[in-house]
């Protein structure tokens, strides 16, 4: 039925010229593409592409010459022939590794496995040429007539099956890494790409395969490489989409493997300090230096613009530790952003799968982790779930113990006012000693008592320490305008919580003007409709706010800045950031200057030298908190320092002869 389209006994040539138009057309589409040589998978899509250009060029050009019948004895035809077979036995191999390596079977195989995959492919090599030789010696028009070649168009169906085959058991095995959309074209390129073979299986003279082909590629084209999901347009690194697929071909695979975080801090003060364009710009600057570790066993993510990850497939510990250092040295050195130089903090944490995440739920919960102010910037960190978790049940039991027994204790630490000479206001601080587990950081069981809902006791009884002390001792004879205690994210997300806290002070005959709420920045961009009630309910009752770790989290100041915050705190970090180098204290005087045009006073936190306090003074802010004043003491020992402090004035002050240490 072919036959109709072309004269009898010649080869049509229409499907060859479109094969080598569509083959060609991708190929240039696809090689203009960034990464193109940086993965396996890539170099192998192209090297498809381009053996299948020219194949169909030497099937083209050897049709021609059968056609104007001036092959006989053309070493030119032998040439062309024996090109264009070896093209055409090349496709189905590299089709199939380029399909293992989509369905990320390649990483699991051993090499000599990979040799044995070529066998079929060699033995078929071996063959074409014996059979070329043959029919050159011969000088016959070899598709036709000789059995040789027959025997050839067997032996290529048999591999070709053979390749299917192999491609067609890691599909149905790996089909949960796989989205449907994937699955499906997979599985519609494998049928389309035997049935390629087909017609000219009737008729030898229609050569079509390549172009069917070409058509098999175009669907990979358009389906499987198809990576906007996969790779984000601005940095080129991998997408949270890519890394969620990925980690169930490792926890599935079992492949044991290095995964390195990457966190940013202080980003949301650099983009209120620096403007979007210069953190789009730190991005790309980021990712073009991520990107240098990224091959075929290095991985690097974008999670989000202060979020980065790398997983290093079979990666051994030494080169995770290094590629670790070599990231955390860079973030030592400056960012030069259109021309200003700064300095952004990063905690790089490494971890391996599957000890120590065994999963992946923990594996994002990993990923998730945000910049913790709290611990130590530009250091490398180790990350154990499984520690961690064994860690975390520990902490939950003794803070269940310390609130049955009621050991919990509330700490005080001054705030000094610079202006007055005096001790202005002090923060309540959270205090536990458990007998197995000897003093535990306020850091770790609060976000222990969130995860687990103890919060919301925890936080009333440190309320109702606060207004047992205020009643009892009167600390405002002293000069004390007011207590600071700090609200958790979860307790703002609680309605009942006004309610409870006026009841509270009842019962202690205190006034909510004795009490300064601290809210964190990241509470304050959690809900904003929740937040917005809570703060004008506790508003009306008479409370009044301060914003705690300015700078830290992620917030839009415009936005913050709308709620009713009397004092700025700024975080310890930006101040011992100062010290260290001159892009850092404008920051530090940039935001000093913020929180003074939008008519609010600023905390410093974390003053604790000479030095520092000097610097303060000098930028004229109103309230100091830090070790050099005093570390956080026992309610006893507050009230002798603030009637210490209150009785000789703010002269101890000057010489730092009160610190306690
Ligand atoms: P925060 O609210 O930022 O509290 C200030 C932290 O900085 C305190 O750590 C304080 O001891 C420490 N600090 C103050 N000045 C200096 C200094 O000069 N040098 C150094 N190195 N540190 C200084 P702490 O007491 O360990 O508390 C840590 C965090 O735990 C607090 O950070 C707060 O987020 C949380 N926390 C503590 N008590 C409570 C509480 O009652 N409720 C809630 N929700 N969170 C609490
Ligand atoms: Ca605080
Ligand atoms: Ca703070």
């Amino acid at each position: 039925m072919f036959n109709s389209f072309y004269p009898a006994g010649r080869y049509n040539l229409n499907f060859d010229v479109c094969a080598m138009f569509l083959a060609g057309i991708l190929f240039i589409f696809y090689i203009t593409r960034p990464r193109v040589f940086q993965e396996k998978r890539t170099r192998c899509f192209l090297l498809l592409l381009f053996v299948l250009f020219v194949s169909s060029l030497c099937e083209f050009c050897a049709s021609v010459m059968f056609n104007s019948g001036s092959y006989s004895g053309s070493s030119a035809l032998d040439a062309v022939l024996t090109i264009s077979h070896t093209a055409q036995v090349l496709l189905p191999y590299l089709l199939a590794v380029y399909l293992l390596e989509v369905l990320g079977f390649s990483r699991r195989i051993t090499r000599r496995r990979v040799l044995l995959l070529a066998l079929p492919e060699l033995f078929l090599l071996v063959q074409i040429m014996a059979t070329e030789v043959q029919s050159a010696a011969r000088g016959a028009e070899p598709h036709v007539t000789q059995t040789g070649v027959i025997l050839c168009i067997i032996f290529f169906s048999a591999v070709i099956w053979f390749y299917i085959g192999i491609c067609l058991v890691v599909l149905v095995r790996s089909r949960r890494a796989l989205l449907r959309r994937e699955y499906i074209s997979i599985l519609i390129v494998l049928v389309a790409f035997w049935c390629a073979m087909v017609p000219q299986l009737f008729d030898p003279y229609l050569k079509a395969t390549e172009f069917l082909v070409s058509l098999c590629m175009l669907g990979i084209f358009i389906t499987l490489e198809n990576d906007a999901d996969l790779y984000d347009g601005a940095t080129g690194l991998r997408t949270r989409t890519a890394i969620w697929r990925e980690s169930q071909e490792i926890f599935d695979q079992e492949i044991s493997s290095f995964v390195v975080s990457i966190k940013l801090g202080n980003t949301g003060y650099l983009s209120m300090m620096l403007g979007i364009p210069a953190m789009k710009e730190l991005d790309r600057e980021v990712g073009i230096f991520l990107q240098q570790y990224a091959d075929d066993a290095v991985h690097v993510y974008r999670l989000s613009d202060q979020s980065y990850a790398m997983v290093l497939f079979q990666g051994d510990r030494d080169r995770a530790k290094k590629i670790a250092e070599e990231i955390l040295s860079r973030f030592q050195a400056q960012w030069c952003l259109f021309g200003t130089n700064v300095l952004v903090p990063a905690q790089v944490w490494i971890s391996r799968i599957p000890d120590q995440i065994p999963d992946e739920k923990h594996l994002n919960v990993f990923l998730d982790t945000r910049y913790d102010p709290a611990v130590p910037a530009n250091a490398l960190h180790q990350f154990d779930m499984l520690k961690s978790e064994a860690r975390r049940s520990e902490v939950e039991l003794a803070l269940q113990r310390a609130l049955d027994a009621g050991t919990l204790t509330v700490y005080y630490q001054p705030i000094y006012d610079t202006k007055e000479g005096r001790i202005h206001s002090c923060e309540a601080l959270l205090r536990m000693h458990d007998e197995k587990l000897g003093n535990v950081s306020p850091e770790e069981f609060i976000k222990v008592a969130e995860q687990t809902g103890l919060i919301a006791k925890i936080g009333e009884s440190v309320f109702e320490k606060v207004c047992a002390f205020l009643e009892r001792e009167h600390p405002e004879q002293y000069g004390l305008d007011f207590v600071e205690v700090n609200l958790s994210t979860i307790q703002c997300m609680d309605p009942t919580l006004p309610m409870r806290f006026q009841r509270i002070m009842q019962s202690h005959g205190v006034k909510p003007q004795q009490i300064n709420l601290e809210i964190t920045e990241s509470a304050v961009i959690h809900d904003e409709k929740t937040m917005q009630a809570l703060l004008s309910t506790l508003q009306k009752i008479g409370f009044s706010f301060a914003l705690d770790d300015f700078g830290t989290g992620n917030a839009n100041y415009t936005y913050v800045m709308k709620y009713p915050f009397r004092l700025i705190k700024i975080d310890k970090s930006f101040l011992w950031g100062a010290e260290k180098d001159d892009a850092a204290r404008a920051i530090l005087e940039n935001m000093l200057e913020l929180v003074r045009g939008l008519g609010r006073e600023a905390v410093v936190e974390g003053v604790e030298t000479k030095t520092q306090r000097d610097m303060l003074c000098r930028e004229q802010v109103r309230y100091l908190q830090g070790y050099y004043y005093s570390k956080p003491i026992p309610e006893p020992d507050f009230l002798n320092y603030v009637k210490n402090f209150s009785q000789r004035g703010s002269s101890q002050e000057t010489d730092g002869s009160s610190r306690e240490s």
